[in-house]
Order: structure tokens, then C-alpha cells, then sequence
């Protein structure tokens, strides 16, 4: 094997894009790209408004570019979102689909209504690194970063399945980062991403209705406030470092004291700002009153925001729920302490679609290496032409 077969398994889109893909790229990105060709700048508004807000993926039907520019782009660019290979639809009227990657892994996405409210999550690495242990992602192990065109294609495919329904229970108004990945892993990609969402001439959404979920990636929070600051989500899940070294184990290289610091200079300059911290609710593991009092007394001085996340199961966690009791219990202690909490409601259980339920189809890298090392997989090109 080869580095060029490591290539073509791993960084290739499901459907090759043909030519340079215009989906992922911002606007700054478009401008360049229509400036090294000779063309006016202002074309890549254009482009963004056909792309993003008609969601016209032809050129030949952009019918303010002149007959040529839509000729050379046909030509040399696509519009190439991933591929959606199944819906999953719950009683409670979450969607979850199964978006293809790549020939032979899947990212998922989901959309869970709550009128007035539309979240879509999205993902954005296939698999995950991290190896918390109490996700279902991190048993999938990891594979490869998302490009910016697979990131906003989740978005592009959703609204183009859900829009065109005239229901106004499934128009999006939120987006989370919440899907399977560590996004400030994946940082430069994410970012072109968000900045497709954000801008009005492409998706238009305002930047607190899109939130990014971190494990606590510290510098990587410094860069997002710099360069894109949406809302911050932090999978906080334990109040000291002894446990939460075991729950996340990112804890052990970025500790809380130096997370919250991050989280405190997220959100200066705006009193109005908040960071949302989710706490995973394990039984007998995170939920007690006394963990309750120590979490209240690490965010005293941080403009905060609690989600209990009842705990979703799923085959071999070791973990328990905890019982709704403790859960109230746990959330009447924080309140009384002044800080806002909310439990979230558990949505699409029945379809898998839940917090850390999110599994898609990944070959992680290690495995499949020492495979093929032991002879067990056919040669990387043999494989994309069966699949
Ligand atoms: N890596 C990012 C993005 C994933 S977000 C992060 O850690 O924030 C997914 C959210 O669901 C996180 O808060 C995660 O900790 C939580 N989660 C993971 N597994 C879960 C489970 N089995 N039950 C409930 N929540 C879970």
C-alpha cells in the first residue's frame, strides 16, 4: 500500500466532486476563486445566493452569470453535496439521516422540531477521537475531518428536503454542532462552514442561533472567538478534574480550571453572553448533591447556562440513567444556587437519533490499517470500484 491508496480510501468525497467543489467555500474563498480566473469579485455573491439561498446546484441555470463564465464553470467546478443514503423518521417527529461520506462511511444529521423552534445537528468529523466514555461516537473510533463542503452540505440538504414542505414545524432555526466529532478539532473547515451559515448571502442565520458543542479544546476556543464567535456549548459532564479525567478524557491535558478561564474570555465584552455547559446525568457516577453544590460552586463566576442530559443508553455503555427524582433534584440545587438549568428533553430515542447516540458507519483508521497490513481488505482502489 501505498500513500496515494491511503489517499483515495480516506480524503474522497461519495460522489467526486468534478472540479473544484463551490459548496464549501465562503464567500472570501469564492472572491479568490473568481479573481484567479479573471472575473470581478462580485461574482461570488452571486454564486453564494444560487447556491446557498435557491440551492441551484447547475450552473447553466445561474442566469445572471454570462453564457461563458456558466460554460467555464460546468467545465471546471461542481456544486457537490454528500449523499443522503437513509431517513429515519421518530414518533416524535425527529428525522435522522444517514449522510455518505465517503464509499464506505457515514456521517449522521438530525432535525428535531420544536415549534417554534427547527434544530438541525450536525456532525462534523466521521467518528471521533476523543474517547469519552460515555458517548456512542467514541466506540466508532475515528476516521477523518469533515471538509467545509460536507459540513454546510448537511445544511444544504436538510433545507432542501425540509423547506420545500410548507409545514411550518420543519423550517430550521437553529443549527448545533452536536453531531458526531469534535468540531474545534476539525477547526479551519468548521469555520468556513460557519461562515456560510452565517452569512447573509448565503444562509443568513444570526450567530447566537448556532452553537457549537466542545469538549473543551482551550486554544481552539480562544481561535473561535477571533475568527466566528457563535454560541459555546461545553460538554462540562463532571465538577472536578478526578472525574471528569475519567469521563472526558481531553480533561487531562485541558483541566477544568483553564476550560472555564476559556469560557469566562468566550464571553466577556457581552453581559448578555452565556456558555451553555451540558452535564451528561449518570447514575451513581456524576449526580449526586454534593457534585450538584461543587459544579453550582465552579460556575459562580462564569455567565452560565446548565443542560442536564438525561443519560441515553445504548449496548455496553455501562452506564446508567440517573432516575428523574436525582435529575430534579440535582437541577433544584443549581437553580437555587441562581444558575439557570433546564433538563433537556430526550428526542428520537425510539430511531437512535438522541445526545451520544449518533454511531453512522465508520472505518477507523487503525483497524482498517492493520487489516489491510494482515491481508484482510483488498487493496485500497478494488475496494471503491465494488462499493
Ligand atoms: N465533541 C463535541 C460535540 C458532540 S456533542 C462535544 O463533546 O461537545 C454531543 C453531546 O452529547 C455532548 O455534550 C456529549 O457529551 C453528549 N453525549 C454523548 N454521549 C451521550 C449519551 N450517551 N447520552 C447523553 N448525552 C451524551
Amino acid at each position: 500500500m501505498n500513500a496515494h491508496d491511503e489517499h483515495a480510501v480516506y480524503e474522497s468525497p461519495a460522489r467526486e466532486a468534478a472540479g473544484t467543489n463551490l459548496l464549501g467555500l465562503s464567500r472570501t474563498a469564492l472572491e479568490r476563486y473568481f479573481e484567479a480566473r479573471g472575473e470581478r469579485p462580485f461574482r461570488a455573491v452571486q454564486v453564494l445566493k444560487w447556491i446557498h439561498q435557491q440551492r441551484i446546484a447547475r450552473f447553466a441555470a445561474m442566469t445572471n452569470l454570462s453564457k461563458d463564465l456558466r460554460a467555464r464553470l460546468e467545465a471546471e467546478a461542481s456544486v457537490t453535496p454528500p449523499e443522503i443514503v437513509a431517513v429515519h423518521e421518530s414518533v416524535d417527529g425527529t428525522i435522522k439521516w444517514l449522510v455518505r461520506v465517503a464509499p464506505d462511511n457515514c456521517v449522521e444529521m438530525v432535525f428535531i422540531p420544536d415549534t417554534p423552534r427547527g434544530t438541525l445537528c450536525i456532525s462534523s468529523q466521521v467518528g471521533c477521537a476523543l474517547n469519552c466514555t460515555f458517548c456512542a461516537t467514541a466506540r466508532q473510533g475515528f476516521n477523518r475531518n469533515l471538509g467545509s463542503a460536507e459540513i454546510i452540505g448537511q445544511l444544504w440538504l436538510a433545507r432542501s428536503m425540509l423547506e420545500s414542505s410548507s409545514e411550518r414545524s420543519r423550517t430550521i432555526t437553529n443549527i448545533v454542532l452536536m453531531g458526531m466529532g469534535e468540531p474545534l478539532l476539525n477547526f479551519d473547515n468548521v469555520v468556513e462552514a460557519l461562515e456560510l451559515m452565517l452569512d447573509d448571502n448565503a444562509h443568513g442565520f444570526a450567530r447566537r442561533r448556532v452553537t457549537l458543542s466542545t469538549a473543551g479544546v482551550v486554544p481552539k476556543i480562544d481561535a473561535l472567538r477571533q475568527r466566528c464567535p457563535v454560541s459555546l456549548a461545553v460538554s462540562l459532564h463532571a465538577p472536578n478534574d478526578r472525574l471528569r479525567d475519567e469521563l472526558v478524557p481531553l480533561n487531562k491535558h485541558y483541566p477544568i480550571r483553564d476550560l472555564l478561564a476559556a469560557c469566562r474570555r468566550y464571553v466577556a465584552g457581552d453581559p448578555r453572553e452565556k456558555v451553555t455547559f451540558e452535564y451528561v446525568m449518570l447514575s451513581g457516577v456524576n449526580d449526586s448533591r454534593q457534585h450538584a453544590l461543587e459544579l453550582a460552586a465552579l460556575l459562580a463566576d462564569v455567565p452560565s447556562k446548565v443542560n442536564l442530559i438525561p443519560f441515553n443508553p445504548f449496548p455496553s455503555s455501562g452506564y446508567r440513567r440517573s432516575p428523574e427524582h436525582v435529575i430534579d433534584a440535582f437541577r433544584d440545587v443549581l437553580l437555587s444556587r441562581g444558575i439557570m438549568t433546564i433538563t433537556r428533553k430526550t428526542r428520537g430515542e425510539d430511531i437512535d437519533a438522541a445526545c451520544g447516540q449518533l454511531a453512522g458507519v465508520v472505518q477507523p483508521r487503525s483497524q482498517r490499517m492493520r487489516a489491510r497490513r494482515a491481508g484482510r481488505l483488498a487493496p485500497a482502489g478494488a475496494e471503491r470500484l465494488q462499493s
